[in-house]
């Protein structure tokens, strides 16, 4: 992907993206991106088939045989999405028994998450991404201090789900141990831990967040309602503000 924008016939004005000639009409040829050193949390990397990643290969390089096989087109960034989708291979069993596992994890954390700082029962959340804490605040005292990491976000627009290193509005700290999922991706060829934003329900964004909470080793996860969809988010540490400085009051 460039800065470019161009002018889509079906998707008016957006982001100008690469792909080998295959992969813009293709079905399940496969799909292969190179990450730019410089822009490495881009959308929508160039991309190509297995076609060209075997000529790519055998060649060694990019060079005039590779280049003219795969004779890159020029898409917009959401035919190059439909693209990815109608083309990405996988095994999804990879994909169903990561979710499986990481589920039933995430699930006993939650409970005794719940449990233990009655998450339900305070009566406002706030976040704030610059440090990376949520507060829990009852009868306007803060309550419970955690220790929070964004998963992503899950848009009821357009309904997809977007990784939050791949959201360019939120800060460093906030998300970046989100590419961790994304690096597991990679070395798995799993689309939905790969690539940035896809088609979701609100229940892929629960499945994403559950995978980066057994990634961290987290004690629950949470999500906030923002305008026009979630954030999804994952909690490393919890304490309660009160006991916290009776702690160090007595300095223990
Ligand atoms: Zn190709
Ligand atoms: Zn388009």
């Amino acid at each position: 992907m460039s800065n470019e924008k161009i002018e889509c016939t079906t998707h008016g004005m957006a982001d100008a993206t690469f792909v080998c000639q295959h992969l813009v009409k293709g079905e399940k040829l496969g799909f292969h991106v190179r990450y730019d050193p410089e822009i490495p949390d881009e959308l929508c990397p160039d991309a190509w088939c297995n076609q060209c990643e075997e000529t790519l290969n055998s060649e060694g390089e990019w060079n005039e045989t590779s280049e003219a096989f795969a004779d890159i087109k020029l898409l917009c960034s959401q035919c190059y999405e439909i693209a990815r989708d109608r083309n990405w291979l996988e095994d999804s069993d990879t994909l169903d028994n990561l979710i499986c596992s990481s589920f039933e994890y995430a699930d006993e954390k939650q409970r005794s998450f719940i449990e233990k700082f009655k998450v339900n029962d305070h009566e406002r959340w706030d976040w704030y991404q610059e440090t990376g804490k949520l507060i829990f605040t009852h009868d306007g005292k803060p309550q419970v201090e955690a220790d929070i990491h964004f998963s992503g976000s899950f848009s009821s627009k357009s309904n997809t789900w977007m990784w939050a290193w791949a959201n360019q509005h939120l800060n460093e700290i906030i998300k970046t141990r989100s590419r961790e999922v994304r690096k597991i991706g990679q070395d798995l060829h799993v689309q939905k831990l790969e690539a940035g934003r896809w088609l979701a329900t609100e229940v892929d964004g629960w499945e994403m967040t559950s995978i980066l909470a057994k990634q961290l080793g987290a004690i629950g996860t949470y999500r906030t309602k923002k305008e026009g969809g979630f954030t999804y988010m994952v909690i490393t540490k919890a304490e309660w503000v009160s006991k916290s400085k009776v702690r160090s009051f007595f300095g223990l």
